[in-house]
C-alpha cells in the first residue's frame, strides 16, 4: 500500500509484529467475519461481551514496537546488569550448559513449544528425556522413585513435609528444620505449614532433635555453609522417635557423597541448576523429589512410567494420575500442574552427556579446588568454620566488609552472612586463577601464601571423611554411557525431538492452555549472559536492569489486569492461586476475620483450585452448574448466605471453563463482597480479556495470569511457566516477601511461596518481549481475533458436532466444547478415539473430558492462521465422515480407522489386513501427503502402567525384546 510519497512513519515497521503474531491477516479475517455475519472486530466484540464487562476505553499502553527495537531496549538493560562471578552458592551455582543442549533443546521450539505430555503417543521423546531425569536422580539420590518434576527446591521441601505428614501415623503437628538449611526453603516451609496448622522447629538436629516430637525432619546435604555432616547419626536420629526424614541434597555432591538413601532417608529433594541449567535470576531451573517405594501413591507431582502400547511394544506415560489434582481435587497429593519439565530435560541431558565419568571429574574438580582454597586460607590463618566441605567453605573473625569490598573490586559476589561471617561457594567453572583471586579478596593483597605450591600441599581431597565417600555404581544404565560424543549426542536429541508433536507441526488447539506463538524473538534475550548468569541473591544493585525490566512488566500487567500492584513470585499458575489466596486469608487474619475459611468453587473449575485451597487450610464447598455450563446462581447465593458467617472467597474463571462470557459475573462479585468474601478469579482464561474488560474492572479482588499461557512463555513440554498474582489494593500488603532478597513489593517480614523472590526470573523477558511488540493496540486486537478464530471454528464445526455452551447471540469467547457424548452412544465412537485420531491428520488433540467428560475443548488461539484453521475442520469433518462410515457398518465396531488410531510406520509396513487402506490410515488428507507427523507409539495403555508400576529406564534387553 505504501508510495514513494510515503511518510517515513507509514513505512516504519513498528506494527509489523502485531501482523505476525496474529495469524488471520485482514483479508482472512473478513471472510472469518463474514461466516459469523459480522461487519468488524468490534461488531463481532459488541454481540459477544456483555455490555457490563466491557471496558469501553483504551488500555492505557505504549504503542507496539519493533521487534529490532524492543530488542535493542532489552540489550541497554541487560547492559545495565552485572554479572559478577558468583560464589554464594545456596543452592544457585555457576556452570557450563553443553552447546549442544543450549542450541538444540533451550534454544530450539521442537522442544520448547510443546505441550505437557498428556497425549503419550505424540509425546514419546521427551518422555524419554524425563525418564532419563527420574533414573538420574534415582541414581544420586539412592531412592526407588523420583518424580519430574517440582518447581524449585523450596516447595520440593514444602511439598516433602506435607508428604511426611500424610505418611506418618504420629499425632505430632511438628516439624523440625536443621538449622543449617537453605534459608529460602525455611521461609517457604515456614509459610506452608503455617496453614496447615503444623509448627516448624528449628534447631541444631545433632543436639535438639531429641527434645521434640515431630512428624518429620528437614535436612541439608552439605549444609548450607558448607559442612558434610555425618548424615548417618541425623536419620537415625529422626528414626528413633519415628519421625520421616526428608534431605534437601546437592546433586553435584551426591556424585561423590553416600547417597541419602543408603543412610536411611525417606525423602530427598533438590534442586538440579548446576546440571547446565543457568541461574537466570532465580529460575527457571527443575527440582526433584525422589522417596521410597512404599511412597509411592502419595508422592505429589508429575512421574514418568513405562508402560505398554496396543501392540505390546514398551510406551511412556504420566504415571498414576488418580493422585493428582484435577481428579483428586481438595484430597490431591498438591496442587502441582505445571512443573519445570523442559529444564528437568536439560538436567538430564547433561547426564546423559558427561556420563558418570564426566560428572565424576567436574565434582573432584570442585572437591579438589575447594580442598585447595581451605588450605590457603588456613595457612593465611583464617578460620573456617565447617570442619567438613565439599564445595564451600564459610569463614569467621574476618573483616567483612573490607573483604566484600575486595571481592566486589574484583567483579565477585561471596555470600554476607548476618553474623558477619562470609561462604565461598566453588562450582563447576571455578579454575585455580580464581581460587589464587580469592585468596588475596579474603587475606588481602600480601598474604604471603604461595599459591602456586598450594596444590602441592593438598593431600588428596580433604573435604569429608573417607567414608562418607560412595562406593556403589551410579548412572551405569546404557543411556549415560552411550552419547558421549557431540554427534551421537546432537543425533540423540534430534531423535527424540522427532517423536513429539509441537508447535513447530501445527496447531495445539489446547482448550485453557493457550498453545500462542512463541515468538523468536521473545525468546532471544532469555540466554543473553547479562540475564542467564545472574544470581538470585546478587546485590540488587547489580541486577539494575532486571528490576528496570520487572517493573515495567509490573506496571504493564497491572493496567491489562486491572489490580492495583502484581507479584512476580509464584513459578506457576497453580502456586500463583496459592499465593492469592495467602494475601486473601492474611488480609482476613489483619481484619479480625481468620475464622473465615470456607472457599467456594464451582464444579466446572480447573482441579489446582480446590487444591490449592485445600492448602491454604481452606473448606471447599462445591457450587453447581446449570445445565448451558453457567454458575447456578441461585446454589452459589444460598451457599454464600449459608456460610455468610465464615465466608472467605469464591473462586471463579472468567470467562468460565465452558468457554463462554457469563452474564452475571458483575453481580457475582458484588454478592460476595457483600457476605464479607474475597473474589478470586482465575487468569488462566486471560487470553478472553485482553484490552476489552479486566479481573479488576469486572470486580475481582485477586488473579493469577499463567503467564505460560496468554503471555508467550512457551510450555516447555510441562513446564516451565510463571504465575504472578494480581491484587487489589487491600490485599497489596500481604502479597509474598521473601527472608533473604525482599522483592521491591513486598512487606517487611512477608514469607515466601517460592525459593527465589522473582522466581523464575528470567523467562519475565519472553512476556516483556510480548507486550513491548504487541503494544496496547497488538494485544487488544490479539484477544479479538482469538475470539474470532473460536468462533469461526465453532461455525464450521456445528454442523458436524455438538456446539455445547454458548452465550450471548449464541457466541463462545475464546474457545469452544464439543459434545462428543451424544455421538458415543449412538456410534461407541468416544472422543478418545477422535482425539487419537487426530494425530494421523497432523494435529494434536483439543483438551479432552475437561471441564466435562466426554467433550473436547478446543482453543485455537489468535496465532493460528485461517489456513490452519481450514486444515483442523477438514480433520474434524473428515473423522465425522470415518464416525458415520462405523454406524453404517462399512467398519466393525473394533477395527476401524479410529479405534486403531493413532497409526505409526510400522504399523502400514509388512502385512496389512484390515477393512481400510493404509492410505486412509495414514494419509487421508492431501496436507498429510505433503507433509506427515508420524506418531512412534501406538495407543498406550495407562492401566496397565499404573498395575506394573516401573519409573526408572527400562534395561536395553527390554528394549531389544522388541
Ligand atoms: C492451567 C490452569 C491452571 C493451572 O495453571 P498451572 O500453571 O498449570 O499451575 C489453573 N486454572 C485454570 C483454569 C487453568 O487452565
Amino acid at each position: 500500500m505504501t508510495t514513494s510519497n510515503s511518510t517515513l512513519d507509514q513505512l516504519s515497521s513498528s506494527d509489523e509484529f502485531i501482523g505476525r503474531h496474529i495469524g488471520p491477516d485482514a483479508t482472512e479475517q473478513k471472510a472469518m467475519l463474514a461466516e459469523l455475519g459480522v461487519e468488524s472486530l468490534d461488531q463481532l466484540v459488541e454481540t459477544t461481551l456483555p455490555e457490563s464487562i466491557r471496558l469501553g476505553r483504551d488500555l492505557n499502553m505504549e504503542d507496539a514496537v519493533s521487534e529490532v527495537d524492543a530488542l535493542a531496549y532489552l540489550k541497554k538493560l541487560e547492559e545495565k546488569n552485572t554479572v559478577n562471578r558468583s560464589y554464594i552458592g545456596m543452592g544457585y551455582h555457576g556452570t557450563h550448559v553443553p552447546h549442544v543442549i543450549l542450541r538444540n533443546v533451550f534454544e530450539n521450539p521442537g522442544w520448547y513449544t510443546a505441550y505437557t505430555p498428556y497425549q503419550p503417543e505424540i509425546s514419546q521423546g521427551r518422555l524419554e528425556g524425563l525418564l532419563n531425569f527420574q533414573q538420574m536422580v534415582m541414581d544420586l539420590s539412592g531412592m526407588d522413585l523420583a518424580n519430574a518434576s517440582l518447581l524449585d527446591e523450596a516447595t520440593a521441601a514444602a511439598e516433602a513435609m506435607a508428604l511426611c505428614k500424610r505418611s506418618n501415623k504420629l499425632k505430632s503437628n511438628k516439624f523440625f528444620v536443621a538449622d543449617d538449611v537453605h534459608p529460602q526453603t525455611l521461609d517457604v516451609i515456614k509459610t506452608r505449614a503455617e496453614y496447615f496448622g503444623w509448627e516448624v522447629i528449628v534447631g541444631n538436629p545433632a543436639t535438639d532433635l531429641a527434645n521434640h516430637e515431630v512428624f518429620g525432619v528437614q535436612l541439608q546435604y552439605p549444609g548450607t555453609y558448607g559442612d558434610v555432616a555425618d548424615l548417618k547419626s541425623l536419620v537415625d536420629a529422626a528414626k528413633a522417635q519415628k519421625a520421616m526424614v526428608s534431605v534437601a541434597a546437592d546433586p553435584l555432591a551426591l556424585i561423590l557423597l553416600k547417597s541419602p538413601g543408603e543412610l536411611g532417608a525417606d525423602v530427598v529433594v533438590g534442586n538440579t541448576q548446576r546440571f547446565g541449567v543457568p541461574m537466570g535470576f532465580g529460575g527457571p531451573h527443575a527440582a526433584y523429589m525422589a522417596s521410597s517405594e512404599k511412597l509411592k501413591r502419595s508422592v505429589p507431582g508429575r512421574i514418568i512410567g513405562v508402560s505398554v502400547d496396543s501392540n505390546g511394544n514398551p510406551a511412556l506415560r504420566l504415571a498414576m494420575q488418580t493422585r493428582e489434582q484435577h481428579i483428586r481435587r481438595d484430597k490431591a497429593t498438591s496442587n502441582i500442574c505445571t512443573a519445570q519439565a523442559l529444564l528437568a530435560n536439560m538436567a538430564g541431558f547433561y547426564a546423559v552427556y558427561h556420563g558418570p565419568q564426566g560428572l565424576k571429574r567436574i565434582a573432584e574438580k570442585v572437591l579438589r579446588l575447594t580442598s585447595i582454597l581451605a588450605k590457603g586460607l588456613e595457612l593465611g590463618g583464617v578460620k573456617r568454620s565447617n570442619a567438613t566441605f565439599f564445595d564451600c567453605v564459610t569463614v569467621e573473625g574476618i573483616d567483612q566488609a573490607a573483604v566484600n569490598a575486595r571481592a566486589l573490586a574484583k567483579g565477585c559476589n561471596l555470600r554476607l552472612i548476618a553474623d558477619g561471617r562470609i561462604s565461598i561457594n566453588l562450582d563447576e567453572t571455578s579454575e585455580l586463577s580464581d581460587v589464587a583471586d580469592l585468596l588475596e579478596i579474603v587475606l588481602g593483597a600480601d598474604h604471603g601464601v604461595e599459591v602456586a605450591s598450594l596444590e602441592a600441599q593438598v593431600n588428596g581431597n580433604s573435604g569429608f571423611a573417607a567414608e562418607l565417600r560412595r562406593d556403589d555404581n551410579i548412572l551405569s544404565h546404557p543411556i549415560f554411557n552411550t552419547h558421549h560424543s557431540e554427534s551421537e549426542m546432537m543425533r540423540y536429541l534430534k531423535k527424540l525431538e522427532n517423536k513429539d508433536y509441537s508447535l513447530v507441526h501445527g496447531m495445539i488447539p489446547l482448550g485453557s492452555c493457550t498453545m500462542k506463538l512463541n515468538a523468536a524473538a521473545e525468546m532471544m534475550p532469555v540466554t543473553w549472559n547479562g540475564f542467564s548468569n545472574m544470581h538470585p541473591f546478587a546485590p540488587r544493585d547489580q541486577a539494575e536492569g532486571y528490576m528496570e525490566m520487572i517493573r515495567e512488566l509490573e506496571a504493564g500487567l497491572a493496567e491489562i489486569t486491572g489490580y492495583d500492584a502484581v507479584c512476580m513470585q509464584p513459578n506457576s499458575g497453580a502456586q500463583g492461586e496459592y499465593a492469592g489466596l495467602l494475601a486473601i486469608r492474611k488480609y482476613q487474619e489483619a481484619n479480625g476475620e481468620g475464622h473465615r475459611t470456607i472457599c467456594l468453587i464451582p464444579s466446572s473449575a480447573h482441579g489446582t483450585n480446590p487444591a490449592s485451597a485445600a492448602m491454604m487450610g481452606m473448606k471447599v464447598v462445591v457450587v453447581k452448574c446449570d445445565e448451558s455450563g453457567n454458575i447456578d446462581v441461585a446454589d452459589l447465593y444460598e451457599k454464600a448466605e449459608q456460610h455468610k458467617e465464615n465466608l472467605s472467597c469464591l473462586i471463579i474463571t472468567y470467562p468460565s471453563t465452558h468457554g463462554v462470557y457469563e452474564e452475571s459475573v458483575v453481580d457475582i462479585c458484588a454478592k460476595i463482597h457483600e457476605y464479607g468474601g474475597q473474589v478470586y478469579l482465575d487468569g488462566a482464561n486471560m487470553n478472553a480479556q485482553v484490552g476489552l474488560t479486566t479481573p479488576g474492572f469486572i470486580g475481582s479482588d485477586v488473579s493469577h495470569l499463567n503467564l505460560h499461557k496468554t503471555f508467550a512463555i512457551p510450555h516447555g513440554g510441562g513446564g516451565p511457566g510463571m504465575g504472578p498474582i494480581g491484587v487489589k489494593k487491600h490485599l497489596a500488603p500481604f502479597v509474598a516477601g521473601h527472608a533473604v532478597s525482599k522483592p521491591e513489593w513486598a512487606t517487611e517480614g512477608n514469607g515466601a511461596v517460592a525459593a527465589a523472590p522473582y522466581g523464575s526470573a528470567s523467562i519475565l523477558l519472553i512476556t516483556w518481549m510480548y507486550v513491548k511488540m504487541l503494544g496496547k493496540v497488538g494485544l487488544k486486537k490479539s484477544t479479538e481475533v482469538a475470539v474470532l478464530n473460536a468462533n469461526y471454528l465453532a461455525s464450521k464445526l456445528a454442523p458436524h458436532y455438538e456446539v455445547l455452551y454458548r452465550g450471548r447471540n449464541g457466541r463462545v469467547a475464546h474457545e469452544c466444547i464439543i459434545d462428543i457424548r451424544p455421538l458415543k452412544e449412538a456410534t461407541g465412537v468416544s472422543e478418545e478415539d477422535i482425539a487419537k485420531r487426530l494425530m494421523d491428520y497432523g494435529f494434536h488433540a483439543p483438551t479432552m473430558s475437561f471441564p466435562v467428560a466426554g467433550t473436547l475443548m478446543i482453543e485455537p488461539t489468535e496465532s493460528e492462521p485461517k489456513a490452519e484453521l481450514d486444515r483442523f475442520i477438514e480433520a474434524m469433518v473428515k473423522i465425522r465422515g470415518e464416525i458415520d462410515q462405523v454406524v453404517a457398518g462399512e467398519w466393525p465396531a473394533d477395527n476401524n480407522p479410529l479405534c486403531k488410531a493413532p497409526h505409526t510406520m510400522v504399523d502400514i509396513t509388512g502385512e496389512w489386513n484390515r477393512p481400510y487402506s493404509r492410505e486412509v490410515a495414514v494419509f487421508p488428507t492431501a496436507a498429510t501427503r505433503d507433509s506427515k507427523y508420524w506418531p512412534t507409539a501406538n495407543r498406550v495403555d495407562n492401566t496397565y502402567g499404573d498395575r506394573h508400576f516401573i519409573c526408572s529406564c527400562p534395561s536395553i534387553e527390554e528394549y531389544m525384546e522388541d
